[in-house]
């Protein structure tokens, strides 16, 4: 990794997670997790693997801060999303809205639709934007591609991914932007909110839920399953336990102020699970 941006003297640490789901036979899903070295507060990647590892009430996080905290966003600001959808199924907002309200019932947080935009998703993306966002964390992208658009580890399986970005010290991070991506090729999946084995509902929750923070737990009981098989879309009591511990109930947090960094490209979750053999 190259040398790191600087903010005021401080170091800035970036960890960047990555997460694709597939259909098929659920949500079969890749996670990417790098942590970057920024200067001698060296975060690993055994640090990625511990919290992956760890699991509590039924949901597992990402990434957890040295006090065992969850890596999470600033319940206590807005999380803007921006809409890229020139290839999605017509009429797929209503399911965003009906997905973003379960999510702020759950998480008691704020995402808000706030523009439409006509930035791509890109494994490259910059978490920082002004000239296109202004001077802050550029908003989180919600975009619907295909597979091999901007190099994107999105299969033609795959329902789409979930890319939080988080950055700060080793230890102390936050999550400050991000993309969701859903694939605009899975034309098998109906809108709605009938199944969870053929619903964008489903997939929308399911992704959101890791891009605030949460990821695959193996109850099939759980929207966040690896494998949810079929059955009704509606979050579990895990899944619920788990938007509440990185949402308003966990307090505010402040996260490093807005500049630019670097964003690693993500390993995969089959990459974690094999070190963590
Ligand atoms: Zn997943």
């Amino acid at each position: 990794m190259t040398d790191g941006p600087r903010a005021g003297g401080a170091t800035l640490g970036l960890v960047l997670l990555g997460l694709v789901a597939i259909a098929v036979a659920g949500f079969v899903g890749l996670v990417g997790v790098l942590f970057d070295d920024r200067g001698g507060e060296t975060a690993t990647a055994e640090d990625a693997i511990a919290a992956f590892g760890a699991s509590s009430d039924g949901y597992r996080v990402w990434a957890r801060n040295d006090d065992g905290t969850p890596v999470r966003w600033d319940p206590c600001r807005p999380l803007d999303l921006v809409i890229h959808d020139d290839l999605a199924p017509s009429g797929w907002r209503t399911d965003l809205e009906v997905a973003l309200d379960e999510l702020r019932e759950a998480s008691g947080m704020t995402l808000r639709v706030t523009a439409d935009t006509d930035e791509s998703p890109s494994l490259q993306r910059d978490a920082y934007q002004p000239d296109r966002y202004g001077e802050r964390w550029a908003p989180v992208l919600v975009a619907w591609a295909r597979p091999g658009d901007g190099e994107l580890p999105l299969l033609a399986t795959d329902r789409g991914l979930a890319i939080p970005v988080a950055v700060g010290p080793a230890g102390d991070r936050t999550y400050v932007t991000g993309q969701v991506v859903f694939n605009a090729d899975r034309e098998d999946l109906d809108l709605g909110f009938e199944d969870r084995a053929t619903s964008w509902g489903a997939t929308l929750l399911h992704e959101f839920g890791h891009l605030l923070g949460l990821a695959h737990v193996q109850d099939e009981g759980e929207l966040m399953a690896t494998f949810p098989g079929q059955g009704p879309v509606r979050f579990g009591p895990g899944d619920l336990a788990g938007l509440s511990a990185i949402g308003e109930a966990a307090g505010c947090r402040s996260g490093p102020p807005p500049r630019p960094v670097e964003v690693p490209v993500p390993l995969s979750e089959l990459d974690l699970h094999r070190k963590q053999r």
